[in-house]
């Protein structure tokens, strides 16, 4: 699950839920491009910093 919330987003609650991380990833780009307006480029980007903040046990806030 991912939300926007997590990606330092305060206004957008939007939140993608899905068990293939395939898919979740490509609808969290989609998202960010169409609701963000972000290029494909740095809508990857904030993808990846997304998955950076699961994966990272430890809460940096
Ligand atoms: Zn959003």
């Amino acid at each position: 699950m991912l939300n926007c919330k997590e990606a330092d987003d305060p206004v957008c609650t939007h939140t993608m839920c899905d068990e293939i991380e395939e898919e979740l990833l490509a609808n969290a780009m989609k998202h960010g491009i169409e609701i963000h307006g972000y290029t494909e480029e740095t809508s990857k980007e904030e993808v990846s910093k997304i998955l950076d903040h699961f994966r990272n046990p430890i809460k940096s806030s």
